[in-house]
């Protein structure tokens, strides 16, 4: 599974506690996330992440790209519900784009943990099914389409 990844300032050191306590799942996944989340959870938890723009400078935008493109199966967002932040028009599109596309989306840490543990039991399976629809659509193998 492709899944995405990002702190607002606040959470920073949550969402590394929070995939070093599931790196065992996380291992096995694609991770993506935002500039400075993404550095702080790979240099943390030694693990690969593939690094977008900042969000204030776009990852938001490039992660919204990947969902609209169905490339993403699960977002973790610990977004900042206290401040008002200067892109605040990507993060709700962000957020939207999830709802358009039918993406699992955790805001919180206790979502998050819920939707960590039902990927690994297997309640996001479906995902994969989605792909491979996605891609016959694609290749135009699909004539029902
Ligand atoms: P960052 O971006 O991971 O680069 O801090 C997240 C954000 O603040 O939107």
């Amino acid at each position: 599974m492709n899944i995405a990844l990002v702190a607002h300032d606040i959470h920073k050191n949550l969402i590394v506690d929070f995939v070093i306590a599931y790196k065992h799942i996380f291992q096995k996944h694609n991770l993506f996330a935002t500039g400075t989340t993404g550095r702080r959870i790979s240099e943390a938890a030694k693990l690969e992440v593939t690094g977008l723009r900042s969000g204030p400078l776009g990852g938001d935008q490039q992660i919204g790209a990947m969902i609209a493109m169905d490339d993403i199966d699960l977002l973790i967002f610990f977004r900042d519900p206290l401040s008002a932040l200067g892109h605040e028009p990507d993060i709700s599109a962000l957020l939207r784009l999830c709802d358009v596309q039918r993406i699992p989306l955790a805001t919180n840490v206790a979502t998050a943990e819920m939707l960590i543990r039902a990927m690994e039991s297997g309640f996001l399976s479906w995902r994969e099914e989605i792909r491979k629809y996605d891609t016959l659509k694609l290749n135009g193998t699909d004539n029902s389409i």
